[in-house]
């Protein structure tokens, strides 16, 4: 007996890298490039001795009555944690315990086969589609749970409200996730469905739209009886997720809705001009209704462009993992940046053309 037999082995979730370096331009982690609203970094320096010295609410109050009430639903509606990562995580341990397999689809959030391991969940991988969608019948089957993003990453790719609605009925006695990390910038929110269905849970972040991916704030939408088992869950493993700091910040955000609503459609714009250059130059790609673009070049590989783009400090995403490892997913970044981007690949893919 050596003492690595009583060691949990898994193999952990990869995120995308954080250079220690500030020059270079970061398309690789769909963090938002605008700071967060004026009224959080307020928030932030009225902050005082009491949110360092003693323990935060466990509760976390006051941030989970403005959630609920930006939308519309009751305190008991909503759930927050540390990221949805957390808020994800504390979903599998509390609604995949069927010991049947949950579904989810064979490209998207690489941390949800992560938690089905952690957690020793069995899961089956639902291929999309040839053309990445998600087929709503493929759900439809005998299952212990089901969790999909919308729009999914990292392709991008809405699915209509109806097909949601379709796989909720379908699933009656099991949980249906819909993570909405990129909700924001397209696609229909499955929140108006949360007072139909008692099955389902809508997860969000502040990371993305919020520009808040360093304050770690994630909640989730579920009808009392899930939250209150959330709930249970959570406080069986640790009262204290959310320090002050970040409820304080959260409920500066959220109370900032018109400054939320400009960066969404600034980016969403630089979005759409994006990709006008990149069908110039050669790429397709999915048709993203979020802050980052899945793109593939016609000639030139994806680890190819990933690396020539990294040495000249343009960071993107690249997966080498199978049916999309020609691909590049580029996060929407500050015009500026994406004409850098832009500029960097006309002469790069015309210098290869000679
Ligand atoms: N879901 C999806 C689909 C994501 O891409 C991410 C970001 N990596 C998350 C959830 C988690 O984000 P966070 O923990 O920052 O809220």
């Amino acid at each position: 007996m050596m003492i690595e037999d009583n060691f949990r082995k898994v193999v952990p979730y990869v995120p995308g890298e954080q250079p220690k370096d500030n020059d270079v331009i970061k398309l690789n982690t769909n963090e938002n490039p605008y700071p967060p609203s004026p009224s959080v970094l307020d928030a932030l320096a009225k902050v005082d001795n009491n949110s360092f010295r003693k323990y935060p609410d466990p509760d976390v109050t006051d941030l989970v009555q403005a959630i609920a009430d930006y939308h519309h639903f009751k305190k008991e509606n909503v759930f927050v944690g540390v990221g949805s990562d957390d808020v994800l995580a504390m979903c599998f341990l509390s609604f995949f315990n069927s010991g049947k397999e949950i579904l989810f689809p064979d490209v998207s959030y690489a941390f949800y086969k992560v938690w089905a391991d952690l957690f020793q969940i069995k899961y089956r991988e639902v291929p999309l589609d040839e053309n990445f969608n998600i087929v709503p019948k493929d759900y439809m089957v005998d299952n212990g749970g089901i969790v999909f993003p919308n729009p999914n990453a990292p392709t991008g790719l809405t699915l209509p409200l109806s097909d949601i609605e379709d796989i909720i009925i379908e699933n009656k006695h099991k949980v249906v996730i819909v993570d909405e990390a990129y909700i924001d910038f397209g696609g229909e929110t499955a929140l108006s469905l949360i007072n139909k269905y008692d099955n389902l849970i809508v997860t969000r972040t502040f990371s993305k739209s919020r520009s808040m991916a360093g304050m770690r704030i994630g909640y989730c939408i579920g009808n009392e009886q899930l939250i209150s088992v959330l709930n249970s869950v959570k406080f069986s493993f640790n009262s204290y997720t959310m320090s002050d700091v970040a409820i304080k910040c959260g409920v500066a955000s959220i109370n900032d809705d018109t400054y939320f609503k400009n960066i969404v459609a600034k980016i969403i714009d630089t979005r759409e001009k994006t990709k006008e250059s990149l069908t110039k130059l050669g790429f397709t790609f999915l048709d993203s209704s979020s802050n980052f673009i899945f793109a593939k070049h016609n000639e030139i590989s994806g680890e190819e462009l990933f690396n020539a783009l990294k040495e000249n400090k343009i960071f993107v995403r690249h997966f080498n993992a199978p049916r999309i490892n020609d691909y590049l997913r580029i996060t929407i970044g500050t015009e500026r940046e994406m004409e850098e981007l832009i500029s960097f690949l006309d002469s790069y893919i015309s210098g290869k053309r000679g």
